[in-house]
């Protein structure tokens, strides 16, 4: 085993919670009087939250949700890390604990959901004919990681998947469906959405990839590149027999897996690539962006007008000889 002092724990569980505001303020003073730091969602439908801490903080925690009836099964993914993975700690009521984006008609998963796969049922069945393996991500997550093969929805946001999947409809038709996600939270609506549509065969893969990757037969296997986590080590390993990249620095197309975000604030998107094209494209994902009137890239570095017209003009030159 790992000799490290930390835990990250990843868990949800779809229960109705009455006054989540008054539950996520109660919540909030128990978690910071355990010392954890992290990022917790609650609604009317549930819970859904990452938090870090030492190994007596972190197991305080499960034993306080354990004490309540509500969370009493509630299960949790738990990673060992060398420090906390966030710098604050919030809890928030929110309208719902993932935004689908389906109004009047979202699912209750406790009424309707896919099949619950195990990873080693997962990871059979996705090797079948006739099996289509959805993504049910953002697009940064999927283009750091994902199942050899799946598909990736052409979307920004999870919320606009619905839409995508009635778009995109022809491709799926009597065919068996897989799901997956981060820890499983997403497909349980999103599974369910899908039954809900006609699909018939609806598989989702029960604790989602952080649970893939820690069982003992599957060992993550036909899982390619690092999950994405939200949280500070935004990469983690999943396939314990192979490594295979597929991440892509933005600017070169050569195999990275380092993700920034885009220096103009207002921009802020996810770009993976490598820290020599982070100085030398100012961490900036396009022209626009990089000469913003408040690119923080600018700011950090102190650069003065000329070094940053010696930069523009060197990736001009790039350019033009690509
Ligand atoms: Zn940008």
């Amino acid at each position: 085993m790992e000799n490290k002092a930390y835990q990250v724990l990843l868990y949800y569980k779809y229960v109705p919670i009455e006054e989540p505001e008054l539950f996520a303020q109660t919540h909030l003073a128990a978690c910071k009087e355990l010392g954890l730091l992290g990022r917790i969602l609650v609604s009317h439908e549930g819970i859904n939250g990452t938090v870090s801490g030492t190994l007596d903080q972190t197991q305080a925690y499960i034993d306080m949700m354990k004490d309540d009836e509500r969370f009493s099964d509630m299960s949790f993914k738990i990673d060992a890390a060398e420090g906390h993975a966030f710098k604050k700690m919030h809890v928030r009521a929110k309208k719902e604990v993932v935004h689908l984006g389906l109004g009047d008609d979202d699912i209750n998963p406790n009424e309707l959901t896919g099949q619950y796969l195990s990873p080693t049922e997962f990871y059979e069945k996705m090797q079948q004919d006739d099996t289509i393996v959805i993504d049910a991500r953002n697009d940064y997550e999927f283009d750091l990681g994902h199942f050899r093969g799946a598909v990736r929805p052409e979307i920004k946001n999870f919320r606009d998947l619905p839409q995508w999947m009635r778009e995109n409809k022809e491709q799926f038709e009597g065919k068996k469906i897989l799901t997956y996600c981060t820890g499983g939270i997403r497909c349980e609506k999103f599974s369910g959405w899908l039954v809900k549509e006609g699909y018939e065969d609806v598989g989702q893969l029960h604790g989602g990839i952080a649970t893939y990757g820690k069982d003992p037969e599957v060992r993550g296997q036909l899982w390619d590149g690092q999950m994405y986590v939200f949280d500070e080590r935004i990469a983690v390993p999943i396939n314990q027999v192979e490594h295979v990249i597929v991440g892509k620095d933005y600017f070169t197309g050569e195999p990275c897996e380092r993700y920034v975000n885009c220096a103009n604030p207002e921009c802020n998107d996810k770009i993976l690539c490598s820290e020599e094209n982070e100085h030398l494209y100012m961490r900036s994902c396009s022209d626009e962006c990089r000469t913003h009137p408040s690119n923080r890239y600018i700011v950090e570095h102190q650069l003065t007008e000329e070094q940053v017209s010696t930069k523009l003009q060197e990736i001009d030159r790039l350019r033009q000889n690509a």
